[in-house]
Formats: structure tokens, C-alpha cells, sequence
């Protein structure tokens, strides 16, 4: 053997990062399950189950193809590195550069050498290029030159269907009397059950746990869901928890797909004409836009980043995000339960109902974040630090969102069906039906107008407070629904 290639768990594919050149006549391949990983926090299980099963089968695909790989179980990743390099002192250890700050730092000075990430579209010193020439981070304008850089959906220099963003169409309600595809169904294997079997739960058929139930997803996406991605990609219903999502994060997240592949099967059926341009660019923007650019910033800002607290939110989590029984907002109440069952909903959920709750509240965004990363199946920290502290709390002063992202009742009315089922009524901002998203809203506004009356695109929502006739009792509202939300009444 001439190198130890350590391979994480978010690096799962063998044609990429350290796996890329490697051979089996010559490399040993490790894989750390480390307990920080599975005991650390209070993890939600299917995440668990899903970033470990993964691990598990891809170590049998790589025997498959011929590797030596040894699978150790260590305190933490340094241990188990540690573990394996005494009986190996003199090899090196390699690895694709780690996703996180501080695996970097850890690895490295544990002797780890690094080849370069090339799990996204972009390489790090190529966006860095870009931010350092920019006034202001706007992902609209990452976009537009990441699509000249790559190619794609441009002609001439210009873009295919003769607008970058077609936002406007793809914003839709959720349809009425409207017959979703069914769930793709992943049956879990000996692996997965043993998995389960040590965590203590059933196997997830929700989640698939190896490279080609990846592909499996993607297909399906492609096959049944492509076509009517756009327009209803920001709609909620409690009639399905999916809707047309691609539910594909996890798997370009861990590495069992490579964001190429999504791009390549995209452009594909859109070339066949199997998508309206709508969906189309809807969707890529996704993959080469937002998912490049939160990456391309989480290194960007640095270790400190998520620390931000701009706003000086200190409440502590609430009750109810641990708890669906601790509130009677039925958007919430099902949002949450949906985390629960599958470590997932979509970005609308997480952005206009957790994070706008969290960003109302004045919900203390360390503590959003931390709750954040130990429930979905597809964090980690490259993208939730600057999709939570940036997008959702603007906790960064604004360094990657020009304005919060804050709503009241209206915006959830208008884009879900949760408010008909709710004890409360989102068009009230006072009294004892009033909406808690309603009043909060406002009460937030309020609370920060001298910061915000700064900021150009939010000068019209601070006006409006002039024009509130019941802002006296909208405020006496707050502050009981701030202390019912505290104590899991509300
Ligand atoms: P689709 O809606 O089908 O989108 C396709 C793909 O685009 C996704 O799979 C994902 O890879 C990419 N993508 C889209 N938006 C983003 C984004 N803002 N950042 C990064 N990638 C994006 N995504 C994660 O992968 N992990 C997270 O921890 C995460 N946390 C989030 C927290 C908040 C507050 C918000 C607002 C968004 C977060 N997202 C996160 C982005 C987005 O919500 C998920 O990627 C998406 O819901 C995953 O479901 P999907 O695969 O069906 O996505
Ligand atoms: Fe959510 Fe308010 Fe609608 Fe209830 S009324 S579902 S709390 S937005």
C-alpha cells in the first residue's frame, strides 16, 4: 500500500475527490463513523440512518470494485485516522478537501493532505474571483455569470427563452383537485435494516441509502415531476409533503450523485422538450445557482460567519420546534411533524415558516441554526450556516440577502392550504384569533424600523406601520403570543 485515502461521509462517490485516481492495488481506503456523528447531539434518526446506511453500502461498492477499505469506529475522525495510521505509520493520508471549516482545520493539522473539493460546479478560488469584484453578493448575478461560465440555457450571450428568471411563472399556489405522481418507495436492504436496527427505528422508505437508489430518485424526478417543478415550487399543501421537489439534496449532498449528473439529466429532457423553459431554468437555477453560491459563500465569509447576530435576537428555541404538540399553528404544527417523519420538507417551509418564525420571534439564530442542523437529512454546514444565518435570520447584517425574508399570515395563506384547518386567522393582527405570523410580523417590523427605514427595498412594509390604526393593541397581542409561544401555548 502507498496512501491512506480517507474518504468522508459526504464525499460518497468513486469518481471524485481523493477516490478519482485511486487504485486498488495501491490504496487503502478508510471511512470514519465517528460517535460525535451519531451521539454528539440529539441527531433526528432518519438523518442518521440515511448519512450512515450510505456510508455502509458504499463501502461494499468500493469492495465490490476491488478496494481494501476499512470502516472504523472512533470517538471522532482524528481517532479513527489515528487508529488506522498505526498500523500504516508510514503512508500518507489524502483526502478531498473537507466541507466544513472545521474538519479543514482538524485534518490538516492532524497531517492530512488535500486534493481539491470537486464535489461542486465551481472551485473555490473561481467564486472567490467573482465575490472579490462584487459591491454586494447577489445570487442573481452569480447566476447570470455562472450560466455565461458553464454554457447553459444561453445562446449568443443571451439567455434561452429570452429571460434569466422566470420567478414570475414559477410561483403558483398549490393546485386544486390535482393528482400528485406517487412517492417513489426505496425497500431497504440487510445494510439498512441493520442500521435501523441500531438506531432503533424502521428503515426509512422515504430515503434510498446507495448510488444507483440515487439514480433511482433522479429518474424519477426527471420522469414524473421535472415537468411541473416550476410552477408550484413554492407552494405547501398538507395534501403532499413533496409536491414536485426533486428531493435530490440529500444525495448531492453526501455524494452519491454528482450535481453534474442532476445538471446533465436536466438539460437532457429539456433538450428533448420533455420541460417548458420554465421549469427548466427553474430547476438548474437550483443546481448551478443557489446551491453554487451558498457553497461559494459559507467559504467566502469564513469560520466566523455563523456567529452573526445582527439583529441581537436572544430568545431561546422555542417549545413547539422540538415539539408539534406544543402549538396549535397549524402550519407549523404540520411542518414540524414532517421533519420529524422524514428529515425534510422543502425551502419554502424552511425559509417563510421556520426561519420567518425564528426571524420574528427574534429567535437567537445559534440556536435556530444548531436546531436546524440536527434535524434535516441533508445539513450540513457549508449550507445551512449561510442558508439559515444569511437568507433566513438575516443574522449577517445583510451580507447575502438585501432584505429579511420576513412574512406575515398573508404569504402562507396565499401559498398553502394550512390556513383553513388553524385555530387561527391570518388576516387578523390583533385580538385573540389573530395569526401569530400576523402579528409577529408587524410587532418585528416595528421593533427594528430604525435599522430597516435604512434599507431602501424595505422602506414601503416600514411605512406601512404608519397606517396600522390598532398598532397599540397589535403590540399588547405580541407580547402575549411571545409568551404563549415561549410556553408551548400558542
Ligand atoms: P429542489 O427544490 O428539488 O432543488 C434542487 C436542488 O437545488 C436541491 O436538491 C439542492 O441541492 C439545490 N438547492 C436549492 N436551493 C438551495 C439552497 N438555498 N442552498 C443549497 N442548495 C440549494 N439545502 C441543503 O441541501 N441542506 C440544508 O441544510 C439546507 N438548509 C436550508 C435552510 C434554509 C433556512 C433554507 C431556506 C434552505 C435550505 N436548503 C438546504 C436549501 C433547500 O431548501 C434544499 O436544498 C431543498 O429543499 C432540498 O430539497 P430538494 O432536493 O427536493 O430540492
Ligand atoms: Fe399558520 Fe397563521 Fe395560517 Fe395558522 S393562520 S396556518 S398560524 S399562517
Amino acid at each position: 500500500m502507498k496512501r491512506i485515502i480517507y474518504v468522508s461521509f459526504d464525499h460518497l462517490h468513486p469518481k471524485y475527490g481523493a477516490l478519482a485516481d485511486a487504485d486498488p492495488k495501491s490504496d487503502l481506503i478508510v471511512l470514519v463513523e465517528s460517535a460525535r456523528m451519531v451521539t454528539g447531539a440529539s441527531w433526528n434518526k432518519i438523518r442518521l440512518y440515511f448519512l450512515i446506511s450510505s456510508a455502509r453500502h458504499f463501502k461494499a461498492e468500493l469492495e465490490q470494485l476491488g478496494f481494501k477499505v476499512q470502516y472504523v469506529k472512533a470517538a471522532t475522525t482524528v481517532d479513527g485516522l489515528k487508529k488506522v495510521a498505526k498500523d500504516y505509520p508510514k503512508l500518507p493520508i489524502i483526502s478531498a478537501h473537507p466541507s466544513s471549516h472545521l474538519q479543514s482545520k482538524q485534518l490538516a493539522e492532524f497531517g492530512v493532505s488535500f486534493i481539491e473539493n470537486d464535489f461542486f460546479l465551481t472551485p473555490r478560488n473561481l467564486f472567490t474571483s467573482w465575490a472579490d469584484n462584487q459591491k454586494s453578493f447577489l445570487m442573481e448575478s452569480f447566476y447570470r455569470a455562472q450560466r455565461n461560465r458553464l454554457g447553459i440555457l444561453v445562446e449568443g450571450g443571451k439567455p434561452v427563452g429570452g429571460k434569466w428568471n422566470f420567478d414570475k411563472e414559477n410561483r403558483l399556489p398549490p393546485p386544486k383537485n390535482y393528482k400528485y405522481p406517487p412517492y417513489l418507495k426505496h425497500k431497504a436492504d440487510e445494510i439498512d435494516q441493520m442500521v435501523a436496527d441500531e438506531l432503533g427505528i424502521s428503515p426509512s422508505d422515504t430515503w434510498g441509502t446507495s448510488r444507483k437508489a440515487a439514480k433511482a430518485q433522479l429518474k424519477n424526478f426527471i420522469d414524473n415531476h421535472f415537468a411541473n417543478f416550476g410552477p408550484y415550487e413554492d407552494a405547501m399543501t398538507g395534501e403532499n409533503w413533496a409536491l414536485h421537489h426533486s428531493l435530490l439534496s440529500p444525495y448531492i449532498n453526501n455524494g452519491l450523485l454528482h450535481p453534474a449528473e442532476v445538471l446533465t439529466a436536466a438539460l437532457n429532457a429539456y433538450k428533448k422538450g420533455e420541460v417548458d423553459i420554465a421549469s427548466a431554468e427553474g430547476f438548474i437555477r437550483q443546481i448551478i445557482g443557489w446551491r453554487e453560491y451558498v457553497n461559494g459563500m459559507y467559504w467566502y465569509l469564513g469560520a466566523d460567519y455563523k456567529k452573526g447576530n445582527h439583529l441581537n435576537a436572544n430568545r431561546k428555541l422555542l417549545p413547539l420546534f422540538t415539539d408539534p404538540g406544543k402549538t396549535k399553528m397549524n402550519c407549523v404544527k404540520t411542518t414540524v411533524a414532517d421533519i420529524k417523519e422524514r428529515a425534510w420538507v422543502h425551502h419554502i417551509p424552511r425559509l417563510m415558516i421556520l426561519s420567518n418564525l425564528a426571524l420574528i420571534t427574534g429567535t437567537n439564530p445559534q440556536e435556530f441554526l444548531n436546531w436546524m442542523r440536527r434535524e434535516f437529512i441533508d445539513a450540513t454546514d457549508w449550507v445551512m450556516v449561510p442558508n439559515v444565518i444569511g437568507m433566513g435570520l438575516h443574522a449577517d447584517n445583510g451580507k447575502m440577502m438585501s432584505k429579511p425574508y420576513a412574512a406575515g399570515g398573508a404569504y402562507i395563506s396565499r401559498m398553502s392550504t394550512y390556513c383553513k384547518g388553524c385555530a387561527y386567522d391570518p388576516k387578523l393582527r390583533a385580538g385573540d384569533n389573530a395569526c401569530p405570523f400576523t402579528t409577529l410580523y408587524w410587532d418585528f417590523l416595528d421593533r427594528h424600523k430604525d435599522e430597516f427605514v435604512k434599507n431602501h427595498r424595505m422602506s414601503q412594509q416600514i411605512n406601512g406601520i404608519k397606517r396600522l390604526s390598532d398598532l397599540p393593541q397589535l403590540k399588547q397581542r405580541a407580547i402575549e403570543v411571545l409568551s404563549g409561544l415561549d410556553k408551548g401555548l400558542i
